[in-house]
């Protein structure tokens, strides 16, 4: 059997790794700006979080969890999906006692069997953020606002936010019943996807991919003239939240996401031409997730960000290679260079110093590969000297400098 890495789930190789430690740096330094805290739960919990907490009827724990009995025969899952984890954590470590909001954000591998494609993988990863304990239009703007200030430190222009309001506990009963008084008549002409949604979430019929269902709903009675007063104050008091922020954002009536929980707001940022998986971005509020996983009646929200379908949007990053190598030819020359280059390390300065016994032809070749931009010689006749040869590699100038004057070669290296 040839070993392979499995299907859906690839390897982060250099340099792709700097664009995606980007992207985390830019999350964490904005997150921290808006009050958000990182918790990170395991990647493993118990399957009855998920079925309970993404919802049994959902797709991802009808088909798409990796679920196993671990040796002691419990039923344990790969996370899907960051907010039951976070708020499982809330609730155990009884966060929640303190007074609200608590913002938390997490980053790390999502796993889903899905069928692979570009900008789709079984293993993703994404940046999530949970805002709980605020039942405020504020908090759905304050997230929104940092998702389009994010997408804006990155320097994705091209992006959409689409916002819609699925209603309350209150307005949604009588909708849904309203949804299928219309949908029944045609449910010969919608998917058998959609025909067992009928029973179970008739309102993802909304937003069902497949044109045939498309043009089903196309008539289909309005949401957002269905929702209840409360529920439309709430919305277009986040919307005129947003546009003082100056954030645009077009109202989606079709945004009906795949997960059960979500209640009145629920958005989506989509951008860049990645087909199909053009969403970078989706989230809601979940009044009532909380409490439905054991924790007090609390409000919450929050949104997941993905990172592969970033990173593909992204152009890559300059090359930056070591600052400099150090090609010590022979084990005199290395024995010597030894504890300058490891002070040059402490020091910050990246340093790459391959040991001994390669010819210098064989170092060069090295040094372009890494982006190097200088390097260091010290062969026989220059170690007797006490001296190194500094060779900038773009101009291919070079100087002899004394061998202790390495250490502070970073003033040579700016006058060069
Ligand atoms: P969701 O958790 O389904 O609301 O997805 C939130 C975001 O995660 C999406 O907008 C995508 O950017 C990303 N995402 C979801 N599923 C996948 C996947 N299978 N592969 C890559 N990215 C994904």
């Amino acid at each position: 059997m040839k070993i392979q890495a499995v299907r859906g789930m690839k390897d982060l190789l250099p340099p792709e790794d700097r664009i995606w430690r980007h992207i985390e740096r830019a999350a964490r330094e904005l997150f921290a700006c808006f009050g958000f805290d990182e918790l990170c739960p395991p990647i493993l919990e118990h399957t009855g979080l998920f079925t309970r907490g993404v919802g049994e009827n959902t797709d991802i724990v009808e088909k798409e969890m990796y679920t196993f009995n671990d040796r002691g025969g419990e039923s344990l899952t790969m996370r899907p999906e960051a907010t039951a984890g976070v708020l499982r954590a809330y609730i155990e470590n009884k966060l929640h006692a303190a007074p609200g909001p608590h913002k938390f954000f997490t980053v790390g591998p999502m796993f889903r069997y899905e069928r692979p494609q570009k900008g789709r993988l079984r293993q993703f990863h994404q940046i999530n953020c949970e805002l709980l304990d605020d039942p405020g239009p504020h908090s759905d703007a304050e997230v929104m606002i940092m998702i389009s200030q994010f997408m804006e430190k990155l320097g994705l222009n091209n992006v959409s936010l689409l916002l819609n309001s699925l209603g309350c506990r209150v307005c949604r009963p009588a909708y849904r019943e309203k949804l299928l008084a219309f949908l029944i008549p045609r449910q010969n002409s919608l998917c058998p996807d959609c025909q067992r949604r009928l029973t179970v979430n008739p309102l993802r019929v909304l937003d069902c991919k497949i044109q045939s269902c498309r043009e089903v709903t196309e008539e289909a009675p309005s949401l957002m003239e269905a929702i209840c007063p409360e529920c439309r104050a709430h919305f277009s008091r986040t919307g005129s939240l947003l546009a003082l922020a100056g954030v645009d954002f077009r109202l989606q009536p079709r945004l009906v996401r795949g997960l059960d929980y979500y209640q009145r707001t629920t958005f989506e940022v989509i951008g860049g031409d990645l087909g199909a998986q053009n969403a970078l971005a989706g989230g809601g509020r979940y009044d009532g997730l909380i409490a439905r996983l054991g924790g007090p009646d609390q409000p919450g929200l929050g949104f997941a960000i993905g990172l592969e379908r970033l990173a593909l949007l992204l152009p890559p990053l300059p090359e930056s290679g070591p600052d400099l190598m150090v090609a010590a030819l022979g084990e005199a020359a290395y024995e010597r260079l030894f504890p300058l280059v490891m002070t040059m390390r402490r020091n910050k300065r990246q340093v790459d110093m391959p040991a001994p016994g390669k010819s210098l032809k064989s170092l060069l070749r090295r040094a372009d590969r890494l982006g190097t931009g200088f390097v260091a010689i010290v062969g026989d006749h220059e170690l007797a000297e006490e001296k190194i040869i500094i060779k900038n590699l773009q101009t291919g100038v070079q100087k002899t400098i004394g061998l202790q004057a390495l250490l502070s070669w970073q003033l040579l290296e700016t006058t060069d």
